[in-house]
């Protein structure tokens, strides 16, 4: 997507080697129109199959599935919480998932009343990088006995593992920019 690439070298900024920051528009303050323009790609890349729910994960993703959601008919939108709390049913899919910017492991939950078996599910994030948070989602969706149409990215680090670990499960991946490198201050795409 050649106008997000152009937001990003325009907007994005480089920390160490490895992360970029794009608090600008997409991970602290929202560029909203923008992120129409992102739902509309990801309506494209996934235009002819059926999508009954969007599943995300909190905090950043869910500003992108909503919006997104909106290209898709008005899907339901779920967000799986990290966040311990009590108002969360005790029924819940749980599974664990590895932080690659926390450096942490942390447990993340749905309920069971928001996805349901033989569901149509598409999983949209704004990174992958390793993969953990997408591969984490799709444990949900398995014990859910729903169905992983595909995962959507906004962004990808295409030096790192998340793609091939995804898609050796057999996962339709889809991201609208894929970063080559960020080295040196320099951002690169594929
Ligand atoms: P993964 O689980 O694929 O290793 O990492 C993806 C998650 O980590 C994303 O949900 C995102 O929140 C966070 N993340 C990974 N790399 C970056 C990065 O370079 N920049 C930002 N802003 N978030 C990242």
């Amino acid at each position: 997507m050649k106008s997000l690439q152009d937001k990003i070298l325009k907007e994005g900024c480089v920390l160490g080697n490895d992360i970029l920051k794009v608090d600008n528009f997409l991970n602290h303050q929202l560029d909203v129109a923008f992120l129409n323009e992102i739902g509309k790609e990801f309506k494209n890349r996934f235009e002819n199959k059926k999508i009954d729910k969007i599943l995300t994960i909190e905090a950043s993703g869910i500003a992108i599935a909503s919006i997104a959601s909106q290209h898709f008919g008005n899907v339901p939108v779920v967000f799986a919480k990290k966040a311990e709390s009590k108002n969360l049913d005790k029924d819940v899919y749980e599974t664990k998932v590895y932080s690659f910017t926390k450096a942490k492991e942390y447990s993340v939950k749905v309920s069971k009343k928001y996805l349901n078996e033989g569901e149509n599910i598409l999983v949209l994030d704004d990174f992958l990088a390793n993969g953990r948070a997408a591969l984490g989602l799709k444990d949900l969706v398995d014990q859910a006995n729903a169905n992983l149409v595909g995962v959507g990215i906004v962004i990808e680090k295409g030096f790192q593992d998340g793609r091939a670990l995804l898609e050796n499960k057999g996962v339709k991946l889809e991201s609208l920019a894929i970063l080559d490198s960020i080295e040196n201050g320099t951002i690169k795409f594929i």
